[in-house]
């Protein structure tokens, strides 16, 4: 029967294998996993059950949902994955995960030679050297096929219809029936006879008044990173418009976080400097057409300040400096008054004229347009609205405001179980290895790859820490990996029911509550938006965008911090999260805004309490803490894990010792 609201109807499902989250690594999950389960049947006569939920519909969800031009991981044939991992682990300031950057490295290609098979346009080079931005007739990748590289792991694609290829490959694989968009995961449920084990998952629809509850053995839990905790640069008439797609809230690292799994790095995060209001992209203004940044004087600040990258050995110094140290560089100009920061088009575009002929140079102009109308068509809006020729006017840059991600330039996330033929260090030798919670499991593999330190939840993509530059690519090929371990999983635990700790009548109430609180209480007031009884799921929203933005190192401060800030923060927090049980919710809308809200939140603390804990500033450019405003090496060259306690509510820091599995030196 139907549900209404107030009351909605409850759907039981037990599955073997939920897949949580419909963007890159899900559709990477689901379309492997078939042939893993499949064999399962043939081999073992198991039928696997699989199920992929997606709050939005898939073919635009997540972060590749406008399009793409450029996959951004692609090793090739001539390049080596212990210099990708090089270059992770350097960009992201010497603490990332060897063995999970190796293994990416090592596996990625094969997902972006799929992308092509399953007809995404590869931009191509011809044996003259010619470009070809619709490579017709020239061979593929796999088949040695060269492409147009706009850096050095980079390579370029018509890609406004990227998401869609990949996620019709997906439903082609799994079929409609295993798939169901439009479902909103709000948790996790632990198996009641073993709390370390996940047994299935809770959510609700958000077109229908309809609760899910999974059973379920196995878990990808891969909703993307987390946008708008902080708040943004774009308000009043420009809200809604940010860099990171406004659809992922965090529900990665909240779910994993009260399921009781282990993350990494959440003082990680990105600040990406884009062009300013649109949060359009530039990777390929500074890598195809080779343009600078400059200060409001035209000067270039990557040379002007160079000198300050030596305060940051080795990361200032590699070709390539840190993405977090650009920053520093370009925040001096602005902190002293010497901004606007400009993207130098008109230099660029000009230099090429000399090279290139008319009709070459006014196909390059038209890149220029179709790289914004590729993957970000809010930018085209603002050249538009503001007469913004290239060519003759330079365009401004800006630092946004920060962002928690995993795949990109990022490396905030879960601790995974990483290949067990890259090495494994333990951490016994470490001085704080006594720190670490007993039942947590030791080094860096724990059997399954991809698993979480919760039995039977992986995940992949953003959800997976201490490993960013995976891209949409890298996230394809680690949902992939997932979906191999699962299916590994589901016929180790052949004979296992999951059984959930919480009654379903229980966790249907909980889900429903910010109904409740509304019918309750509505009539109390004449004004529905205002009422002492509740509060509204944006409200709700602003205070925690204040919070963050002027205690937690945002755009406000210019990203700076220190101890005293973030215990005013912490307080602050701690009273939000007693509030935000009295959302309301006076529709579905309302309902999905609550516990994105509720994901939000549990991530924001989880990233104030990792600044809190690492006392130094690891990464200068994207948050400063002032008290300990310098990178230390000798004390802080580790990774700062965390566990949350769903009962308690408290979080639990502790080191975990870094180990180089690639020799660095090189
Ligand atoms: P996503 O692809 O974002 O997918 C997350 C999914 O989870 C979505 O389907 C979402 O609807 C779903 N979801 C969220 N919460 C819930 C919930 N509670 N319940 C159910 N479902 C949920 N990569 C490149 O290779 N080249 C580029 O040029 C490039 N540019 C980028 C530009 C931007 C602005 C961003 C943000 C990323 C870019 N990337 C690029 C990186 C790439 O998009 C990501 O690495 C990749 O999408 C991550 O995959 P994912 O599956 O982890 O997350």
């Amino acid at each position: 029967m139907a549900g209404e609201f107030g009351n909605p109807e409850v759907v039981q499902e037990d599955v073997d294998v939920l897949l949580i989250g419909g963007g890159m690594a899900c559709c990477g999950a689901g379309y492997e996993i078939m042939r893993w389960a499949d064999a399962a049947k043939a081999e073992l006569g198991m039928d696997l059950k699989i199920k992929l939920v997606d709050k939005a519909a898939m073919d635009r969800s997540g972060a590749v949902a406008q399009g793409l031009s450029a996959i951004n991981t692609y090793i090739g044939s001539e390049q080596d994955p212990a210099d990708y991992a090089r270059m992770v682990s350097n960009d992201l300031m010497g603490i990332t995960r060897d063995d999970l950057a190796y293994d990416l490295g090592r596996n990625v290609d094969d997902s972006v030679h799929l992308f092509e098979e399953w007809g995404l346009p590869i931009w191509k080079t011809d044996e003259n050297g010619e470009r070809h931005d619709g490579a017709q007739g020239l061979p593929a990748l796999k088949d040695g096929g060269k492409p147009v590289r706009s850096g050095k792991w980079q390579i370029m694609i018509n890609g406004e219809s990227y998401k869609w290829i990949v996620a019709e490959a997906t439903k082609k694989a799994l079929g409609m029936d295993r798939i169901e968009e439009r479902i909103f995961i709000v948790k996790l449920v632990n198996d009641k006879n073993d709390p370390s084990r996940i047994a299935g998952a809770v959510g609700f629809s958000t077109r229908d008044h309809k609760v899910v509850v999974y059973k379920a053995k196995a878990i990808l839990l891969a909703a993307g990173g987390c946008v708008n905790i902080f708040r943004p640069r774009s308000v009043g008439e420009g809200t809604g418009r940010a860099w990171y797609p406004v659809w992922n809230a965090g529900s990665t690292y909240a779910m994993a976080a009260e399921a009781g799994a282990e993350l990494t790095m959440m003082e990680n995060r990105f600040v990406p400097a884009r062009f300013k209001d649109g949060y359009g992209p530039v990777g390929a203004w500074f890598l195809l057409f080779k343009a600078q940044a400059v200060n409001a004087y035209g000067e270039v600040y990557m040379q002007k300040n160079k000198e300050l990258l030596n305060d940051y050995p080795p990361y200032g110094q590699a070709a390539v400096p840190a993405s977090c140290l650009r920053n520093h560089l370009m925040l001096k100009e602005m902190q002293e008054g010497r901004g606007p920061i400009y993207m130098d088009t008109v230099t660029a575009l000009a230099k090429l004229r000399e090279t290139l002929t008319p009709r070459e140079v006014k196909h390059l102009e038209a890149e220029a347009w179709e790289d914004f109308l590729d993957m970000c068509v809010g930018q085209c809006g603002i050249w538009v609205g503001e007469n913004i020729e290239p060519e003759k006017k330079n365009s401004e840059l800006m630092p946004t405001e920060p962002y928690l991600l995993g795949s990109h330039s990022g490396c905030c996330g879960i601790w995974v179980s990483g290949p067990e033929d890259v090495g494994a260090p333990t951490d016994e030798a470490h001085a704080d290895a006594a720190k670490i919670p007993a039942h947590l499991p030791k080094g860096w593999n724990w059997g399954y790859r991809s698993m979480t330190t919760v039995k039977g939840l992986f995940t992949a993509g953003d959800g997976v820490g201490a490993s960013g530059h995976k891209f949409s690519s890298g996230s394809h090929a680690e949902g992939r990996m997932c979906a191999k371990s699962m299916v590994k999983y589901c016929i180790d635990n052949k004979d296992w029911k999951p059984e959930l700790d919480t009654p379903v009548e229980q966790l249907v109430e909980e889900i429903y509550k910010p109904v409740r609180t509304f019918l309750e209480h509505k009539d109390y007031t004449t004004a529905i938006d205002v009422n002492p009884n509740y509060i509204t799921p944006k409200m709700l929203q602003f205070r925690l965008q204040k919070i963050m933005d002027e205690y937690v190192a945002g755009v406000a401060t210019y990203y700076k911090t220190n101890a005293n800030m973030l215990a005013v923060a912490e307080d602050k927090l701690g009273m939000l999260k007693e509030d935000a049980e009295k959302m309301r919710a006076k529709d579905l809308h309302e309902l999905l805004r609550a516990w994105e809200n509720y994901h939000r939140i549990l991530t924001a603390e989880a990233h104030m309490k990792h600044i809190q804990f690492r006392e130094e500033s690891r990464y200068p450019g994207f948050y400063y803490r002032m008290d300990k405003n310098f990178v230390d090496e000798e004390n802080w060259h580790c990774f700062v894990n965390s566990v949350y306690d769903k009962n308690s509510k408290q979080w639990n820091c502790f080191k975990r010792a870094h180990v180089d599995l690639v020799d660095k030196s090189k």
